[in-house]
């Protein structure tokens, strides 16, 4: 019995609205042709992300022979991969949710694999194959208000029970030294992490998967996919018939009302400076390292090779439905005021500086804040992958050695993953109670984080209604 499913497709943006990544590579994209007519394949992937381009590049490298095309709305990067904060950190600060998904012994076979996936990363980088400007300087996970102080602790106790210590302690004066920032006064440096450029990966990424052997179609938006024995997924002037099927669809997998109920999406603002070289080189801000506070609308920041400031901040602007709008690509009318506000207490020495580029991008958020895989209910060969909550870059490459041994039905280690069809992944409630309780949600957050900047407790009402939220349902980046 063949199911046939709707998908919605992005809103595309306009030059102007899209990312300053992208904007600042468009003289490196290469074209990929549009899908027309009918293409066989043996795995189809919707979506040219990060998820959709290592699945096929994983696929590719485990099994030369397969045909494995990926299908991309607008063009590879559109997304949230060519969007985001380009922090670059091992899921080592993770161990505990992904503990809950798995287990002890494969959340730390987890963590480990995204630190190797940095290395595969910079070996790559360093052969001349696939450029990303990556600086492995270091992540400085901080604390710019008492009630973030020690967000870190329990992944400092974790490792060091595994015997391995990825991070060191930085107090305020090596905090200052380094981002020329007093905001921050506490955190961790984690040494082997840092910061990349999502607009050179992005755009390099497609022609490494293209050199591997992946076919690429590029503004070929899917419109309907028929699963089956073939599938069959279609788009206005072409079609795929392929075995098997990788939904790659990030925050727009949510069109698929059994997905939808497994996540929900919030949205992150980003800004980015003019170039200010030399006042970040007065400052000592003179490397890649990638910054983050403990927020739960959590901070992000670093400083681009060319001297701007790239800052991000977790809005949690949430969708009802599926229905994510222009507002998800860049936000009109003065919407980025709490973010350049964040920027000026973070810098106020640098209130005179030009914001040159803002824009947003979509998370795909699940309860259990760690990755969840699978295959639709009712179809065996359409697959998904979603759920990075805002943390990916390391992430993927090293998880979608598990996406590639799932579609393929391998037993090998990956393909026993306990990501794959966890048993423990929650629903969340229905529309219209999920957008109405993630809006209570999301003010809650907003004004307990307003108290805690300055020192200050929620009040009681607050606290009240923050334990009535679901674990993992704050913001990420
Ligand atoms: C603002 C922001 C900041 C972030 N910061 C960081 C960070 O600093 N570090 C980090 O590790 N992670 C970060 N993330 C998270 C990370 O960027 C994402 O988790 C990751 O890029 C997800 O990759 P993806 O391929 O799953 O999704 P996407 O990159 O969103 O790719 C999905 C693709 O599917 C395409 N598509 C959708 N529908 C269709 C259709 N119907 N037909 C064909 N194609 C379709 C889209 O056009 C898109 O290109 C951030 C995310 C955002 C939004």
């Amino acid at each position: 019995m063949s199911r046939r499913f709707t998908l919605s497709t992005p809103v595309p943006a306009a030059e102007r609205d899209q990312s300053f990544w992208l904007r600042d590579t468009a003289a490196l994209a290469r074209r990929f042709p549009a899908l027309a007519g009918d293409v066989h394949a043996d795995v189809a992937i919707i979506g040219g992300g990060l998820t959709g381009l290592w699945s096929a590049i994983r696929l590719r490298e485990t099994s030369p022979e397969l045909r494995v095309v990926v299908v991309e709305a607008v063009e590879c990067g559109y997304g949230a991969s060519g969007r985001n904060g380009g922090q670059v950190h091992s899921w080592f600060e993770s161990l505990d949710r992904l503990a809950d998904a798995t287990d002890e012994a494969e959340a730390f076979r987890l963590a480990q694999a995204t630190s190797d996936a940095m290395d595969e990363l910079q070996a790559l980088q360093d052969s001349g194959e696939l450029d990303m400007g990556l600086r492995l300087d270091g992540w400085l996970w901080t604390a710019s208000s008492i009630a973030q102080e020690g967000a870190w602790d329990g992944a400092l106790e974790r490792t060091a029970a595994r015997g391995v210590a990825p991070y060191q302690p930085v107090d305020a004066a090596e905090l200052q030294r380094r981002t020329g920032s007093t905001a921050s006064y506490t955190g961790v440096l984690e040494r082997k992490a840092g910061t990349l450029h999502p607009g050179k990966l992005m755009r390099n990424l497609a022609i490494y998967a293209a050199t591997k052997g992946v076919e690429i179609f590029e503004r070929s938006p899917v419109t309907e996919l028929t699963a089956g024995s073939p599938a069959t997924l279609r788009t206005a002037s072409g079609s795929v018939t392929a075995g098997k099927v990788l939904l790659a669809t990030n925050i727009w997998a949510s069109a698929i009302p059994q997905l939808r109920r497994k996540m929900f999406i919030v949205d992150s603002e980003v800004i980015a400076t003019e170039q200010i070289p030399e006042r970040l080189e007065a400052f000592g801000w003179t490397d890649g390292a990638s910054v983050c506070d403990a927020q739960d609308q959590v901070l992000y920041y670093q400083r681009t090779e060319d001297g701007r400031i790239v800052f991000g901040r977790g809005s949690g602007r949430t969708t009802f439905r599926d229905r994510i709008g222009a507002a998800f690509n860049r936000r009109r009318d003065g919407g980025m005021a709490d973010t350049i506000a964040e920027f000026h207490r973070v810098y106020p020495q640098l209130r005179d500086v030009r914001i040159d580029y803002d824009w947003t991008g979509g998370i795909d958020c699940v309860p259990a804040h760690v990755p969840i895989f699978g295959n639709l209910a009712g179809a065996s060969n359409v697959f998904y992958a979603l759920g990075w909550n805002g943390t990916a870059l390391a992430q993927i490459p090293a998880t979608s050695r598990i996406i590639a041994s799932m579609i393929l039905g391998r037993t090998d280690e990956w393909g026993r993953s306990k990501l794959i069809n966890q048993r423990r992944a929650k629903s969340l409630p229905p529309e219209p109670f999920r957008f109405v309780g993630a809006i209570i949600v999301r003010q809650a957050i907003v004004w307990k984080n307003r108290a805690e900047i300055v020192n200050r407790r929620p009040n009681p009402v607050l606290r009240a209604v923050l334990t009535l939220m679901p674990k993992g349902t704050r913001e990420h980046e």
